[in-house]
């Protein structure tokens, strides 16, 4: 299988180098050349697998430059540091209401999935290709925490990850800078996540200091963990009642869109899977592009869902590709009008299997409060944003993204009670190691040479 970009001018790469990449040089998104198909029977011999024996299964149609049993090797390593059973486990709440709990890795968070497969990914091509590789991310809190345990103590990698010193939640920045890891740098930059990620794109832009570093980026772009976010709704959907499968709709917590993308993707790989609810909190481009066809950039405003504070739905690129017909000169026309006028306008925008749902930050609480008073279950507030609006007459899987033990103010405020967990009780022991370092390229730069492998 050979990857192509979104954007139609970077030749086709296979998954390791696709994956090694992550943004394609002409700006684009990897995606597989053809979209595989799952048949009915491949399907029905994937029932009853584990989690990672789906999960190298599923691979086998995508990483076919990696041998099988190396791959079920690395695949089976990446979910060992999951404290559930299921990994992925589906929670009844009522007949018609179940929960996908997406929050027992490492991190407590979604995220996980994707970047504990990256980490041992990355350390694979590290040791094929017998190069050492420095990762290099800037993150607004759980996206940095995913990535930094996805390559904890990992031989040959150093992870750098910048994040805006006091602008994080304190749980989160612990889960940072707490590890102990000596290939750990958590840079806490005296700035905001703009400045950071302003810095760091001029960073990467310099194609010489990226090569002669082994430079890679960490986002959200990643064709691994648009792929590794497939599996769970393809074990979610496995695990339903037979004659439920094909009426399910999955609600879907989203900001950058990466989530609820790789949900529709698998549907488009013939899973039979009703439809998709895209929720978004007060930060709502993409309930506003689904409402009225139109995309267009706004402010962000801080929320108490802040994983899903975004401006620009960065793997939205993605489904577009595929909604103007798979042709990159219509890709390219739309985000040079959008990078110009921060907006665009689309014709006709079929929405046939997408709902969409926003919930404003002075509901978040409201609506944790009714789920622990209605089914004794509590959710963290971006988990609270799917609950918004839920159709009555359907079979919901929501997905929850973030254990509540990470966001104890807000469930507090909530419900009056601080929910724990193990792993954060013992990073709040630890000594708190960070790097302050000033917002601009220079001074990254250079604390980044002095510590690159
Ligand atoms: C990252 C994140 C989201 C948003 O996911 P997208 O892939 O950006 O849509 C939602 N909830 C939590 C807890 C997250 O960490």
């Amino acid at each position: 299988m050979n990857y192509i970009s979104t954007r139609g001018q970077t030749p086709a790469l296979g998954f390791s180098d696709a994956v090694a990449t992550g943004l394609a040089p002409d700006g684009g998104l990897f995606l597989p050349e053809q979209l595989p198909q799952f048949s009915a029977d491949e399907l029905k011999a994937f029932e009853g697998l584990s989690y990672p024996a789906l999960c190298s299964a599923f691979f086998r149609k995508f990483a076919t430059d990696i041998d099988n049993a190396t791959f079920a090797e690395i695949v089976e390593r990446s979910y060992t540091k999951f404290n559930h059973p299921d990994i992925a486990p589906l929670v009844p709440l009522s007949d018609d209401l179940l929960v996908l709990e997406l929050f027992h890795g490492p991190t407590l968070a979604f995220k996980d999935f994707a970047l504990q497969l990256l980490g041992n990914l990355y350390e694979h091509q590290c040791a094929m290709r017998k190069q050492s590789i420095n990762v290099l991310g800037a993150t607004s809190g759980d996206t940095g925490a995913a990535a930094i345990h996805g390559l904890l103590g990992k031989p040959g990698t150093t992870i750098f990850i910048l994040y805006p010193d006091g602008r994080v939640a304190p749980l989160q920045e612990r889960q940072m800078t707490c590890t102990g890891a000596d290939n750990v740098y958590a840079m806490a930059i005296e700035g905001s996540f703009d400045d950071a990620q302003t810095a760091l794109k001029e960073i990467f832009a310099d194609q010489d200091y990226r090569t002669r570093h082994c430079l890679s980026a960490v986002n959200s772009i990643n064709l691994a963990r648009v792929l590794a976010q497939c599996v769970y709704y393809l074990s979610a959907w496995l695990r339903l009642p037979r004659e439920r499968q094909d009426n399910v709709e999955f609600v879907v917590p989203t900001g950058n869109f990466g989530n609820v993308l790789a949900g529709w993707m698998l549907q488009k790989m013939g899973v039979p899977i009703r439809s998709f609810k895209v929720a978004t909190n007060q930060n709502d481009i993409l309930y506003r592009l689904f409402t009225t066809g139109e995309y267009r950039l706004d402010q962000v405003a801080p929320s108490l869902a802040p994983s899903m504070d975004i401006q620009v739905a960065s793997n939205f690129e993605r489904f577009l590709y595929y909604n103007l017909g798979q042709d990159p000169a219509r890709v390219r026309k739309v985000m040079t009008t959008f990078k110009q006028t921060g907006g665009y306008q689309f014709a006709n925008f079929d929405t046939d299997i997408f709902s969409v749902s926003h919930c404003s930050d002075g509901q978040i609480p409201e609506i944790i409060k009714s789920m622990h008073e209605k089914f004794g279950y509590v959710v963290d507030p971006h988990t609270a944003c799917a609950f918004a609006d839920i159709d009555p007459d359907r079979l919901s899987v929501v997905l929850a993204t973030a254990h509540p033990a990470k966001f104890p103010e807000t469930i507090e405020s909530a419900i009056g009670v601080s929910p724990t967990h193990p792993s954060l009780e013992v990073l709040k022991t630890r000594p708190i190691v960070k790097h302050p370092v000033a917002a601009s390229a220079a001074a990254i730069r250079a604390f980044v040479e002095e510590r690159a492998v």
